[in-house]
This record gives structure tokens, C-alpha cells and sequence, in this order.
């Protein structure tokens, strides 16, 4: 068992990426761990220059998030934690992608066309190639497991097309290059909406400071988030069923029964009937009890610059070291020639 995932630190981690990704992360290395497999968790510097960026944020944010995936319980010593930027394997492996990707795969990406909208011209390049190169992150490990959000799906899938062509036309048939990876999303909270529109994901980038609660919002900040959030007037139901059409008030019940580990019948058999007036506070009440101790140990950690550093440092070396005998490989079913 390989598991392999990435998080770009583009801003500060939210509740998003927390139950759709981070949650899974722990879970798999965990299991990884048991098995004497292995985990990789990166964090993509390279992708976060896809889009306009302050370097000094870069910087900082990278620590930053470092700090917050270790305090929600991803463990160096048990997970190989690294940045791509200390590990040239990446960049190197999209590139030999980049002659087996199609243009037209890449166009038809849903995460290119939401983030380009409709100035496409004016993109980074970064933007559009910004699969392949996830793809190269993924398949330079030999990925067996890739846990992600539901809006991840559609690259891990191409990811796979790469993969599966380039062993068709490089490989032999009983030596491939690469492993073909699975995808792996949560049951549920897949995709967390955003707090200020129930049709957009709740995203780092998005300018709104209140459409997310990010893990290290402080208590009070978490309960006027959620008391701001857009919902409708009308009282919750009393089953699942009765949430279709509302999409705000299916994301606030979801996200209380992802972090209570309660279905969404469930959670309405007890609220159901309640205005968002008392479902709120109590929703809050919920995101205080899971997010408060992950704050306090990212307090912890966050002014400690050097052993975060060392953290990704060590990652790299080990990173380095697992990525070399693929894109040895890859080189040469290409043909290049290397000393
Ligand atoms: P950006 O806006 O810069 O793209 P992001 O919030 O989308 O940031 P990423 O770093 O792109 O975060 O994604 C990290 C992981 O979090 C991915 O596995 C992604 O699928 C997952 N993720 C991101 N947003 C959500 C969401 N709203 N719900 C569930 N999972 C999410
Ligand atoms: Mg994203």
C-alpha cells in the first residue's frame, strides 16, 4: 500500500480540506503504517505558483501548513512530509508526462475551466499543465491509494490515462513504469460548500475570508462564521430526503454529521423541525470541539521555525531517495540517454 496526496499552501487549511482530504490522510497512513506500507504527504509549492502569488505568503504559508497538518495528526515518523520544491523528481517526471499528455484532456478539466473562467488567454501556463503535474507527483511513488476531495476525482482519473498510455506505448506489456492509482474521497463531506454560496466548494482562494473556517479560526471567530453563513427560512426536516433543493442547509447538516460521525437521518432525527436559529449554535458548538485542540497544537508548533524545516527537510531526502528508481525508468522507456 502506497499512499500518496498533496495540499497546496496557497492560504490557510479549511474545514474543507480537513474532512475531505486531511481526515484521510491521518486514516490511511495509519493503515499504510500497519501494513508496512508507505505514506507520502506533499505540500505543492510547485502547483501554488499556477496563480498570481505574494512570495513572502508562499513562504510562510508553506511552514504554516506544515504546522497544521502535523497538529491534525499526520506524523513525520510515520509519513514521508516534504515540499515538492526540495524534490526536482517532480518537475522533471511532469515533463516527460507533458509528450504523453493531450492537449484535449487537459482542456476538458473542470478545475482549468472554474479557475480560468473566461480569460483562458491570460492564464499561466502552470494552470493548464497543472495535472500533468499532479500526475507526475502521484505516479513517481508508485501511488496505490490517492486520498483527495470529491473535486480532485477528475485529475486522479487522468492521472491514470497518462499512466495507462505511457505504459501502452513505452512499456512492455509485463513491465510497466507505473502503478495505476485508485482514488480515494470520503463517503461523505466530499465536497464542503462554501458558507456564502451553497453552489461553490468552500476553496482557500476564495477572496471571502467568511465563505471558510479555516482550522486555526479561534472559537469566537468559528461562531459568527457560521451564524453569517447563507441558509434559507425554512426550519431542517426531519429526514435527509427533505434537504434536495437547499443546497446551504445540506452542506451545514453535512458538515455536522461528517464531524459526529452520525448520518444525516440521524442528525435530523434530532434537529429536524429546528430553525437555523438553534441549529446554528449548536452546529458551532461541534466545529469549537474538533477544531480547538488542532489550534492549540498548531500554536505550538507554528513559531518553530527550524524544526518545521527540518520536518520537510528530512522528508525531501527520503522523497528524493523513493522518487529516483521511477523517473530512472521513465527516462529510459523514452529513449533519452543519460551518462
Ligand atoms: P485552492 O483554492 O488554492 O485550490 P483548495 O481549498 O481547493 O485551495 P487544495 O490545496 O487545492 O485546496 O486541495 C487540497 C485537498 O483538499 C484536495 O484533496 C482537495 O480535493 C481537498 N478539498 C479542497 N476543497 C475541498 C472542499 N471544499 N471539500 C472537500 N475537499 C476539498
Ligand atoms: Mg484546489
Amino acid at each position: 500500500m502506497r499512499v500518496v496526496s498533496g495540499i497546496q499552501p496557497t492560504g490557510k487549511p479549511h474545514l474543507g480540506n480537513y474532512l475531505g482530504a486531511i481526515v484521510n490522510y491521518v486514516k490511511l497512513q495509519d493503515e499504510a503504517h500497519a501494513l508496512g506500507g508507505e505514506c507520502f504527504i506533499f505540500l505543492a509549492d510547485l502547483h501554488a505558483i499556477s496563480q498570481p502569488h505574494d512570495p513572502a505568503e508562499l513562504t510562510t504559508n508553506t511552514r504554516e501548513m506544515v504546522a497544521t497538518l502535523v497538529a491534525c495528526g499526520v506524523d513525520p515518523s510515520k509519513t514521508v512530509l516534504f515540499n515538492q520544491a526540495q524534490v526536482p523528481a517532480h518537475a522533471e517526471l511532469q515533463w516527460l508526462l507533458n509528450g504523453t499528455a493531450r492537449m484535449g484532456w487537459l482542456g476538458r478539466m473542470t478545475q482549468w475551466k472554474d479557475k480560468a473562467g473566461k480569460n483562458r488567454e491570460g492564464q499561466s501556463v502552470a494552470l493548464f499543465t497543472y495535472p500533468v503535474l499532479q500526475a507526475a507527483d502521484v505516479l513517481l511513488y508508485q501511488a496505490t491509494h490517492v486520498p483527495v476531495g470529491e473535486d480532485q476525482k477528475q485529475h486522479i482519473e487522468l492521472t491514470r490515462d497518462i499512466a495507462q498510455k505511457f505504459n501502452t506505448d513505452f512499456c512492455a506489456e509485463d513491465a510497466p513504469v507505473f502503478t495505476i492509482p485508485e482514488v480515494y474521497t470520503p463517503p461523505t463531506a466530499a465536497r464542503i460548500m462554501s458558507l456564502r454560496d451553497g453552489t461553490a466548494k468552500m476553496s482557500k482562494s476564495d477572496p471571502s475570508e467568511m465563505s471558510r473556517i479555516s482550522l486555526t479560526d479561534d472559537p469566537d471567530t468559528i461562531m459568527k462564521k457560521v451564524k453569517k453563513a447563507k441558509t434559507d427560512p425554512e426550519p431542517l426536516p426531519s429526514e435527509a430526503q427533505g434537504l434536495e433543493g437547499r443546497a446551504e442547509a445540506q452542506n451545514l447538516v453535512g458538515i455536522f454529521s461528517a464531524l459526529t460521525g452520525r448520518s444525516v437521518d440521524e442528525v435530523l432525527a434530532d434537529h429536524g423541525g429546528e430553525g437555523f436559529g438553534a441549529f446554528k449554535p449548536a452546529l458551532g458548538e461541534v466545529l469549537v470541539e474538533t477544531l480547538s485542540p488542532i489550534n492549540a497544537r498548531f500554536m505550538e508548533l507554528k513559531g518553530d521555525q527550524e524544526s518545521l524545516d527540518a520536518i520537510l527537510a528530512r522528508g525531501a531526502a527520503q522523497a528524493r531517495e523513493h522518487g529516483l528508481p521511477t523517473l530512472d525508468k521513465a527516462y529510459k522507456a523514452l529513449g533519452l540517454v543519460r551518462g
